[in-house]
């Protein structure tokens, strides 16, 4: 329950607890009394209050200060404010003048820019929500006429709601916050003028009269009319009624509005359980109210704008005026009675004194909840007016009521359910008993039926009894016929035993001679059948071959039909085939005879082609043949050159000399011998070579051929074979170790270019008779050899054949040379068929042949010779006129030598040699290859021999 918002605390001036005197009573006499029969038994519980306290009871008195008017304005300055309005510590502070001024508190101050919103939120809305709850409540406006009460009360504001008063804005409240099934709104709008009651919603009613109940104290206006309202809408149009019939009644007894008092009655009526709030109630109460009765909260609302407050004489008011102003004082005055009397806690309150008191009886130290709105002005014209109201305000404050709620049971509800309860129990009894008003019928006429029924039953039963008494003798006397019959039967029947045993005698001895019929002709009927069983038999088993032939020429049929129908379809596919292959076969044939066609072409182009360059091949030989004849003769002039300067030394001194400048395209000696030029160039090239060789020295150049680098490499050796061609150096670079590096080279490296010049490195070291021993010693043969089987090149092979060729020329060293291969190796380069490595070759052999001739003829060694046993002899017989004449001659010398040798004859006649050498005593060029022949010829008699 709200409990006044916003409102000032309680002063220490106010009475707490209960009312006292008559209001006291006035509460007491409505409070229920179980024992009294009362038409509307009503009880009143007191208002549920904070902490039990009576505090919130107080009437409660909020001041509102009026706007300036143009009137308060047009006094001007003279007339200051007399009102200084304190909001926050709800304090009033009214002038006297300059120098009296006294302050007031109230519940709440509204200064002249306050809200209707606002004064309805503060002052009257508790007190609805009171009433809601089903307290009374009352609202009041108090103050001198012109300071707005009616503005804050009674203004519709139908169009602006922010202009509504107190009560549009409570109705508009109760209406949304109750409910129109269960609950009631109903509203009476009176007018008190002059001591009379007058019903502004139906005005012909005047001089309505205030009746107050003996029992209860209650008020009421009967006569007075209460229109149920059930919207806002309803509500305008009543209260605009209302205020058009006050202005006209006002017109019409030519007075103002603010000589009468407006009160609006709002009656509400709220539907509750008492189930509900049960625990607040006494075990009597529920006695009284069973749970499931219907109770109702009835409360009223009363808004009152109340006349002006002035006094008659100033307000200037003349004859009837003053009469009229004397009743509208009498309520007024009585009002303020009661309010000095209530604040005092007089004894006495005049409540009876006026119609107003006695309708606000309840509002005013009764049971209501009660705020109270005084209205003043600002003007300073009206002090004591306002001072007077102030001090009105100030005594209602003190007025303390004791709101209680009241219950009552809701009869009308209560009758409409128990009427509807009866007619249900009514309706269903009747139904009841008319159902057992059937059954009983029913029963009725069962139990007729079951009585005919039984006396039927009992006559047939009482005709089948005599009906069975009557069989049952009937039965007797047959029984006797029957016994009597039975014994005769019996008689007839002995008899016709008798007969029947003769009988049975017959008819054994027929059965006897009828046996042995039978057995005969069962004997005859078993042998024919036993025939034809096996006629059947033999019968049968040749059907079931018949059927096997049958079934198997079946299966061989349709085996055969099988083979037909493959046979068949294989022909079909074979035919296909065939036409497949044939198409085939025609498109091969036709793409075979265009490619014939085209070979055949291209054949017959080819032919043209080749006979083209056959021609072209022909020229070609006559030119090379040319080419050839040219080449032989310079080659012969370059041996005939060569002959006599080198080889004819070589022959004269110890030393073979015949490759000193063989290597590494420095030449041959015939060339620089012969070419100028060439051999200052040469002379120029290796006087260069000796710089270097000088300035860098021997072991850092022999280091140089152990380099990583290939170039670097390459041209070590080349220096080294330069060196080398020099006598002074060769015995030095062996001793340097430069013939070991040489021939590692040999043998470790893969390169051509270096195989090429290290050998003509070593050639020209073993032009040294001392270093021949050393190569040979350390296995040079050897690398020669394998070096030698391993190339093709004409210039590294020429080199090697050099080498070992000046090798040939060391007596000493023969035997190893054969052993280590070096023989064979020189044989074997015969096959590049190069003239320059042939010339090499013949040269190693006629230097071999020549040293060996001298040993054995000086008795040093004896034997066959070396050289026969590599096929070096049979090559000289074969080949000996085949290649240019320095060869030629090499190979004519060599052969020579060997004929010299008489352990070689049988080989020399078994190759074939005699002819060569015939033909060398005879045609050789040299003397003495002839000479040589000849003496062989001479001296050996197995050539004479076979010369002859
Ligand atoms: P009363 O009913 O007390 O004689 P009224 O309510 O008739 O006074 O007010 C007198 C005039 O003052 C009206 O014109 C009214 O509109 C105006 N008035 C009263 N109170 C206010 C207010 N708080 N704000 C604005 N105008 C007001
Ligand atoms: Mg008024």
């Amino acid at each position: 329950m709200a409990t006044g918002g916003g409102w000032a605390p309680a002063r220490s001036v106010e009475r707490h607890g209960a009312p006292r005197g008559g209001g006291g009573t006035r509460s007491k006499s409505v409070a229920p009394c179980p024992r009294r029969p009362s038409p509307s038994p009503a009880r009143s519980r007191p208002a549920p209050d904070n902490g039990g306290s009576a505090d919130s009871c107080r009437v409660r008195v909020a001041i509102r200060l009026r706007p300036k008017n143009s009137e308060d304005l047009a006094y001007g300055s003279d007339f200051d404010s007399c009102v200084e309005l304190q909001p926050e510590s709800k304090r009033l502070k009214l002038k006297k003048n300059n120098w009296i001024c006294e302050s007031y508190k109230f519940d709440e101050v509204f200064s002249e820019n306050a809200s209707q919103k606002r004064v309805y939120e503060v002052v009257a809305k508790p007190v609805v929500e009171s009433v809601l709850e089903g307290y009374n409540g009352t609202v009041m406006a108090y103050g001198q006429t012109g300071t707005g009460k009616t503005y804050t009360v009674g203004r519709l504001g139908k169009d602006d709601p922010s202009e509504r008063g107190i009560m549009v804005r409570a109705l508009e409240h109760i209406l949304s916050s109750m409910s129109f099934e269960t609950d009631r709104v109903a509203i009476s709008y009176l007018q008190l003028y002059l001591e009379s009651v007058q019903d502004l919603l139906d005005p012909e009613k005047t001089n309505i009269p205030i009746v107050e109940d003996a029992k209860t104290g209650e008020i009421s206006l009967p006569g007075a009319s209460i229109v149920e309202i059930k919207d806002l809408e309803h509500v305008f149009h009543l209260l605009q009624i209302g205020e058009a019939n006050r202005h006209a009644a006002n017109t019409k007894m030519n007075t103002e509005s603010s000589r009468s008092h407006a009160i609006l009655i709002i009656h509400l009526q709220r539907s509750s359980r008492i189930k509900e709030e049960n625990s607040s109630l006494s075990n009597d109460t529920h006695d009284i109210f069973p749970d499931d009765l219907p109770l109702v909260l009835k409360s009223k609302l009363l808004i009152v704008d109340l006349a002006g407050s002035e006094r008659i004489d100033k307000s200037g008011s003349e004859g009837h005026m003053i009469e009229e102003a004397k009743f509208i004082n009498l309520s007024l005055t009585s009002l303020g009675k009661c309010i000095n009397a209530l604040a005092e806690n007089s004894p006495h309150i005049p409540t009876r004194d006026s119609k107003l008191t006695r309708i606000l009886r309840d509002s005013f130290g009764g049971t209501a909840r009660t705020s109270l709105v005084v209205t003043i002005g600002p003007s300073s014209r009206h002090y004591s007016e306002t001072s007077s109201t102030i001090m009105f305000g100030q005594r209602a404050m003190k007025v303390v009521n004791t709101i209680k709620l009241k219950e009552e049971v809701d009869y009308e509800t209560l009758y409409k359910k128990v009427e509807r309860e009866v007619d249900q129990l009514t309706s269903e009894m009747e139904r009841q008993q008319k159902l057992m008003k059937n059954e009983k019928m029913q029963l009725d006429k069962k139990l007729k039926e079951s009585e005919g029924s039984f006396h039927d039953l009992r006559m047939t039963s009482n005709i089948r009894i005599e009906n069975l008494e009557k069989e049952k003798c009937q039965l007797e006397s047959a029984v006797k016929t029957l016994m009597r019959d039975l014994e005769e039967e019996r008689g007839q029947n002995n008899l016709l035993s008798e007969q029947i045993a003769e009988l049975e005698k017959l008819v054994n001895e027929n059965k006897q001679q009828q046996q042995l019929e039978n057995l005969s002709r069962m004997k005859i009927f078993t042998d024919t059948t036993k025939e034809h069983e096996k006629e059947m038999e033999e019968l049968l088993r040749q059907l079931q071959e018949e059927r096997r032939c049958s079934s198997s020429l079946k299966d061989r049929m349709s085996v055969l039909q099988q083979e037909l129908c493959d046979a068949q379809s294989s022909t079909q596919l074979q035919e296909s085939m065939a036409h497949e292959l044939e198409k085939k076969l025609t498109k091969v044939t036709e793409e075979f005879t265009s490619q014939v066609q085209s070979l055949k072409e291209k054949i017959s182009e080819l032919i043209s082609e080749k006979e083209v360059i056959y021609e072209e091949l022909k020229s070609t030989q006559e030119k090379v043949q040319q080419e050839m004849l040219h080449r032989q003769g310079l080659e012969d002039q370059i041996l005939r050159l060569k002959w006599s300067t080198s080889d004819i030394c070589a022959e004269e001194s110890k030393t073979s000399y015949g490759m000193v400048r063989s290597g590494s395209g420095l030449g041959n000696a015939a060339f620089v011998s012969k070419s100028g030029k060439i051999r200052e160039a040469l002379s120029g090239q290796r006087g260069t070579i000796s710089k270097i060789f000088e300035e860098v020295g021997l072991p850092n150049v022999l280091a140089l051929l152990k380099s990583e680098d290939l170039d670097v490499q390459i041209h070590a050796v080349k220096v080294v074979a330069n060196l080398a061609a020099e006598d002074i150096n060769q015995e030095r670079i062996v001793e340097e170790g430069g013939l070991d590096a040489l021939l590692s080279l040999l043998e470790t490296s893969e390169n051509t270019t270096i195989h090429r010049v290290t050998a003509g490195a070593v050639a020209n070291l073993a032009m040294n008779g001392s270093n021949q021993g050393v190569i040979m010693n350390k296995g040079g043969a050897r690398l020669l050899a394998n070096v030698a089987s391993k190339t093709e090149d004409p210039q590294t092979l020429r080199l090697v054949a050099g080498a070992i060729a000046n090798l040939c020329g060391n007596e000493k060293l023969h035997l190893m040379l054969k052993r280590d291969g070096g023989i064979k190796a020189l044989l074997g380069m015969v096959r590049s068929g190069h003239a320059e490595v042939i010339a090499q070759i013949a040269r190693g052999i006629a230097n071999f042949a020549k040293c060996e001739s001298r040993v054995i003829s000086q008795g040093h060694r004896k034997g066959r010779s070396l050289l026969i046993e590599d096929g070096v002899l049979t090559w000289m017989v074969a080949n000996s006129t085949r290649f240019s004449h320095s060869t030629t001659r090499h190979i004519e010398l060599a052969f020579c030598h060997l004929a010299q040798n008489e352990d070689n004859t049988c080989d020399i006649i078994a190759s074939g040699g005699i002819k060569e050498l015939l033909r060398i005593s005879r045609e050789s060029p040299r003397d003495d290859a002839r000479n040589l022949a000849k003496m062989a010829l001479d001296s050996n008699p197995a050539f004479l021999r076979e010369v002859q």
